[in-house]
């Protein structure tokens, strides 16, 4: 009989499970505060439940934990693993060491469909979807891998492998155990969501109304570039993309993020800053650019960083939020879905 996966559990059926075992639906709160907040990898280690009960527990239920098979450390401390799945696939989880506080990168498929250009991982195509458990085990690899040093998760975005509105159901669940106070507990104002700009998944998200980050890898500030740089464009264009991203401002009140990978001779030029500033002109925006981590495989390039500095000048001249996002893990396979890519091929 396959054992019962308790990160897939919510509380009140954690409760139940453990009901029909005959225990106090207490012992719930213990197991989910190891789980969530103690850093226990196994039964064992939750030594306020009773022996009997750990010892029950091993044979008919696994914890969910996900670990790593291979780990790559930057020198700016960026930590990048590759976390084996149960059925032998695995994803990239990425500790990212900001000034601010510890972010993560937390992967939602198994690949992706969407063939941006620039995109490592998207390159093996689309393999399957991560269930809620699968995303929320990460984010636990992450929070204990910070406890050991005495360092906190502040926040992490969905923007590992996959694009997670094409896995919405499981995202939605995943935002559940999130904000569940006896799960993860996190607001999601700590949490951003990543998206190549699924415009329908964008307006049922907004029509939650939760308080998550919404950024939109944007990356071409007209259809025609952003057709080539994005398939996923000529499905929601921009005219049916920005329109959505504007009611999710105004359904959660949150600022939408545009990211902008910048592309060497590609995207970089002024014109192309110019026409963004026209785009996101009076929208509740911020431009977050982002320098390129090279592909070798793709045949792209970073944009020079004088380049860089231009383009923002333009937007901010043009009175658009603008930020360069600090490039991390330059020396280790950086570009999302390189490792997973350069190890598993
Ligand atoms: S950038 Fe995101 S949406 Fe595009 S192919 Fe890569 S993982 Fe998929």
């Amino acid at each position: 009989m396959s054992k019962i996966n308790i990160l897939a559990l919510s509380t009140e059926g954690l409760r139940s499970f453990l009901e029909q075992m005959g225990e106090k639906p207490y012992r719930a709160e213990q197991i989910l505060a190891w789980l969530y907040h103690k850093g226990a990898q196994s039964w064992e280690e939750m030594t306020d439940l009773p022996k009997a009960l750990r010892k029950i527990l091993s044979e008919s239920a696994d914890t969910g934990l996900l670990h790593p098979s291979r780990k790559q450390t930057s020198t700016d401390k960026t930590e990048k693993y590759l976390v084996a799945l149960a059925d032998g696939q695995a994803v990239e989880t990425v500790i990212l060491p900001y000034d601010i506080g510890t972010s993560a990168c937390i992967s939602t498929q198994v690949g992706c469909k969407m063939g941006c250009v620039f995109c490592a991982s998207g390159m093996p195509g689309f393999i399957r979807n991560l269930s809620a458990a699968e995303i929320m085990a990460q984010v636990l690899l992450v929070k204990n891998r910070l406890l050991q040093c005495g360092r906190e998760l502040k926040s992490f975005v969905l923007m590992g492998s996959g694009e997670p509105l094409d896995n919405y159901e499981a995202i939605v669940e995943f935002l559940g155990a999130v904000q569940d106070r006896e799960r993860l507990g996190m607001s999601l104002r700590h949490v951003t969501l990543s998206t190549s700009g699924l415009a329908p998944k964008i307006l049922s998200l907004a029509g939650l109304g939760r308080p998550l980050n919404l950024a939109v890898s944007l990356n071409a500030p007209n259809n025609a570039l952003r057709d080539r740089l994005m398939p996923v464009n000529r499905a929601y264009p921009l005219e049916q993309l920005l329109p959505a991203c504007d009611e999710y401002a105004k359904k959660t009140g949150r600022r939408v993020t545009y990211e902008y990978i910048l592309l060497q001779n590609l995207n970089d030029q002024a014109e192309h800053a110019m026409q963004l500033a026209a785009l996101l002109m009076n929208r509740l925006a911020h431009v977050n650019l982002i320098p390129f981590n090279a592909v070798p495989e793709l045949g792209l390039k970073p944009s020079p960083r004088n380049v860089v500095n231009e383009f923002a000048g333009i937007l901010k001249k043009k009175m658009i939020n603008v930020t360069v996002r600090r490039r991390l893990g330059a020396d280790i396979d950086a570009a999302c879905g390189q490792l997973r890519n350069n190890l598993l091929g």
